[in-house]
Order: structure tokens, then sequence, then C-alpha cells
């Protein structure tokens, strides 16, 4: 079968890859439908991870089931499904507690399982034709047959559950404000949560235009923090000393992206952008080592974090991967009651052999590369 592989920094290819089969009593083998590439595609394409070449990507899948397992019960061969990013078990303790994404059964035990990731264990990624689901009745969300809502669906493998796993971790309230770091596809997904969950202004922070006008189209109000000080820019409309959330959804590659020679940036930035006894929610990815980066420190992941400061504020934070599957049935929900249409940041629909040019473009954050999807059967 076809599937995108990882070559070595900055190269993926298009190429013939071992059939994904059913290995497990309780696997299902899904044919992709949609499959998306992921800001966490890029750490491992642009080569500061440990990815050896020869990995198929893809964590944000669809598609149809094509056959499942004698130990599969709740999913059958024609189903709709989508498959949240975390593989997990569901019967370890993290996993009933709804932790999925810290799973102790699967590789690595407690640190998350994922499709086409490093560290995360053996499953191969689904930008290929075909996927293996293990504990296919717990990883498999069903959706309604067809193909209405394509576009939406797909972003509950990942983005739309991690945006509102967010503003859970920062605890947003009806009425609170909001500030969201990173105007990429997580950050406009806790943005949209952050509105649906009913905050009363959310104040969204990048420097790309386009992505900081699709802040806007939803309600949110646009910060260029290539302009100024956002903190600042955030406090002067706010008429306060801070906003009551924050999120963080850019992560230690900030420092490439805000040219600034310490990586913890957005961090120590949402401390002072966020009122004394508020809380922060932290979605963006911080690697635990990082072989490419500029210091010896941050390549050990020790990243200069002012926490005097958030002490004196008297803050709470909350991080991780999020748990996808808990919030991906309840999402799945809204899309079909047209209460949810978070495919208003899908911008390109591409056959998969596109891969190789949307990845270059996507991790150049080229104008209008917001979110890609690939689908393996145009
Ligand atoms: P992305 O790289 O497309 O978006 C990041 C955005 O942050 C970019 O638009 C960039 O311009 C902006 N940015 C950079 N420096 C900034 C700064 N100093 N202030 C404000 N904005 C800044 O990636 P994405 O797909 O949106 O993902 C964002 C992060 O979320 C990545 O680190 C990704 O790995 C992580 N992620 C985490 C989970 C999870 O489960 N926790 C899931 C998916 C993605
Ligand atoms: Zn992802």
């Amino acid at each position: 079968m076809k599937a995108v592989v990882y070559q070595g920094p900055y190269e993926v290819a298009v190429q013939d890859v071992q059939d994904a089969r059913i290995e497990d009593p309780t696997d299902a083998l899904v044919r992709i439908t949609t499959t998306a590439i992921c800001g966490s595609d890029l750490h491992m394409y642009e080569g500061r991870t440990d990815a050896e070449p020869g990995i198929t990507f893809g964590h944000e899948n669809m598609g149809i089931v094509e056959d499942v397992g004698p130990g599969v019960t709740s999913v059958r061969k024609g189903d709709r499904v989508v498959m949240p990013f975390n593989v997990a078990c569901g019967f370890c303790d993290n996993c009933r507690a709804g932790k999925s994404a810290f799973c102790l059964t699967v590789n690595p035990p407690g640190a998350g399982g994922a499709y086409g990731y490093v560290g995360m264990g053996p499953y191969p990624g689904g930008q290929a034709e075909y996927l293996r689901v293990p504990f296919a009745d717990y990883n498999c969300v069903p959706l309604p047959e067809g193909s209405e809502h394509e576009q939406d669906f797909a972003l509950l493998a990942d983005i739309f559950p991690t945006g509102y796993h967010a503003t859970e971790l920062a605890g947003v309230r009806p009425g609170d404000t909001v500030a969201v770091y990173g105007a990429g596809p997580v950050g406009l997904m806790a943005t949209y949560s952050a509105l649906l969950r009913g905050a009363s202004r959310v104040f969204t922070v990048d420097r790309h235009k386009d992505r900081l006008d699709l802040a806007g189209q939803i309600g949110a109000e646009p910060i260029d923090f290539s302009v100024g000080d956002p903190a600042q820019q955030i406090a002067d409309e706010l008429r306060a000393p801070g906003v009551d959330r924050g999120i963080d959804a850019v992560g230690y590659q900030a420092t490439a992206e805000g040219g600034e020679e310490q990586p913890a940036l957005v961090l120590n930035q949402l401390v002072e952008t966020v009122r004394s006894t508020g809380s922060i929610g932290v979605v963006g990815l911080y690697l635990p080592s990082d072989p490419g980066a500029p210091n010896e420190h941050a390549a050990k992941g020790e990243l200069l974090f002012k926490v005097g400061r958030y002490f004196e504020k008297g803050q709470t934070m909350g991080t991780g991967q999020a748990d996808a599957k808990q919030y991906a049935h309840f999402l799945r929900d809204l899309i079909i009651a047209g209460r949810a249409e978070p495919g208003f940041v899908v911008s390109q629909e591409l056959p998969l052999a596109e891969a190789p040019d949307a990845y270059s473009r996507f991790d150049k954050r080229e104008r209008g590369y917001t979110k890609v999807l690939l689908q393996p059967g145009r």
C-alpha cells in the first residue's frame, strides 16, 4: 500500500510499504478516507526528534472499517469511524479515569501511545491507504454513515479535542477572559473551544495574518506579537491587569518563530498575560529532549521558566498530551447537532501523492496553509 514515509530532515516520500493488517484479535483494519498533517508531525519532519527514516507518519485518521479481528464487538466492516490519536487500551487505571493519553498498557506504559509518532509505540501512522487500529472497540469512535461533515469529523482525531483539552486544563468558565498563544490549527481550535464554553473575550496571539484573520472571523480578538509585547497589548485592550485564563498552543518551537534565544518564551509571557490566581493550560509540545536546540540546556529539555513570577502570582497550570478520546464523542455530537463546525480551519484537501509538497508548505507556514487534509482515495 502507499504511505507517507519519513526520509530524513525536511523530506517525506509517498512510497510502497508493507500492507497494514489485523495482527491481534482486538484489531480493526481501517481504509483511510481522510488523514491530516499536524504541527506535531513537523517536530519529526524538521529533524528535531530521534525519529528514524522509515516511519509512516499520520496520527489524525478517519475512514471506513475494512475488517475486524474476532475479539472486536462494537465496530463492523463498513462502519465510518475516526481514531483519536492516542492509542490506548480502555481498561487500565488511567484509561478508566479518562486519561487515555497516559495509557498504562500500550507501549510505552504511562507515556502515551500514538499512530506514526516517535517514542509513542510501534504503531504505524495513517497517512496511508490503510491503518491497523489496536483495541478497536476503544480506539474507533463511530460516525454517521455517508460523507457529510468529513472535514469536521476528521478534526476529532486530534486538534478539536486538543483545543478543547487546553480550555479544560485552563479551567475556562462562562464569562471568562482568555488569551490563546498560537493561531495554528491547535490554537484556533482552543480559541473556538473557549468561545464554545462561553468565554466573554478571547485574545488570540500570532504573527501570521491569515491565521489571525481566521481567529477574528470566529469572534476572537487577534493580537499580532510582531508589533509589540502581546501581554501589554492584551492588558491595554482589557483595561485590567490580566485575563482569567491563558493557553499555550505554541510549545517549545516558539524560539524559532519568535526569534528569541530562550525557548520558554510563551510560558513566561502567559504568566504575565494571566491575572494573579488565574490558570494556564499548556498543550503546545515541550520535548523531553531536542538534539537540535540552540544550547545544551534546551537540548536536554531544560527551559528557563521564571517560576518565581509564577509563584508570586499564585497561578495554576495544567499540561500534557490531550486525552482526545475523552472529548471526541461529545464533540462529535455537537457537530452532528450543527452546534460546532471546526472544519473552518481546513485549507486544503489533497490526494496522498501531494503530501511532500504539502508538508513543505505547511512547515513554512505558507499563507493559506492552515490545516491540510490528505485523502488517499482520491
Ligand atoms: P503550528 O506550528 O502550525 O502553530 C503554531 C503557531 O504558533 C504558528 O502559527 C506560529 O506562528 C505561532 N507562534 C510561534 N511563536 C509564537 C509566539 N511567540 N507567540 C504566539 N504565537 C507564536 O502547530 P499546531 O498544529 O497548531 O500545533 C501547535 C502545538 O501544539 C505544537 O507544539 C504541537 O506539537 C502541539 N500539539 C499538542 C497536542 C497535545 O495533545 N498536547 C496535540 C496536537 C498538537
Ligand atoms: Zn496532531
